[in-house]
């Protein structure tokens, strides 16, 4: 049996349909999605890194020193699963849902594109899936040459 070949059109098997709506906290995080920029909430006065946004940092309680900050887009899979019984009529089956930790360390709960087989620590990339608004989501691919 031979290992999956990635999806040469990732976007042909994760078109998303809805996402809710930014708020006063997701704003700045969508603008950057949009955008295809990744980013996490990030505080200046502690340097924490979270996600999502919370407006209030975790490590000190901050909620003046917030701010979106760009990251590199690549981690490694923290956990996964294959989903084969769709929650909504409007998903195709299977994929793969995953927490993602990205290299600043916080974890993204995102979609894994491009086959079936993963291991945890698998290293991975974000890649970018437009949404019906014009907004973009972000997902987790293989990155190339390491395909171990
Ligand atoms: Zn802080």
């Amino acid at each position: 049996m031979t290992d999956p070949a990635p999806d040469p059109t990732p976007n042909s098997v994760f078109v998303p349909g809805t996402a809710s709506p930014a708020d006063d906290l997701t704003q700045a995080w969508w603008d950057a999605a949009t955008e295809r920029r990744l980013t996490v909430e990030t505080c200046a006065a502690c340097g924490n890194r979270q996600h999502p946004p919370r407006g209030v940092c975790t490590a000190c309680s901050s909620t003046e020193h917030l701010g979106q900050a760009d990251v590199a887009g690549t981690g490694t899979i923290d956990s996964f699963t294959v989903v084969h019984r769709a929650p909504r009529a409007d998903l195709e089956v299977p994929y793969v849902l995953a927490r993602v930790r990205l290299g600043e360390g916080p974890v993204l709960l995102t979609r894994l594109v491009g086959g079936l087989e993963w291991r945890i620590g698998q290293p991975v990339t974000v890649a970018w899936a437009d949404l019906p608004d014009g907004r973009a989501l972000p997902y987790f691919t293989r990155i190339p040459d390491s395909q171990t």
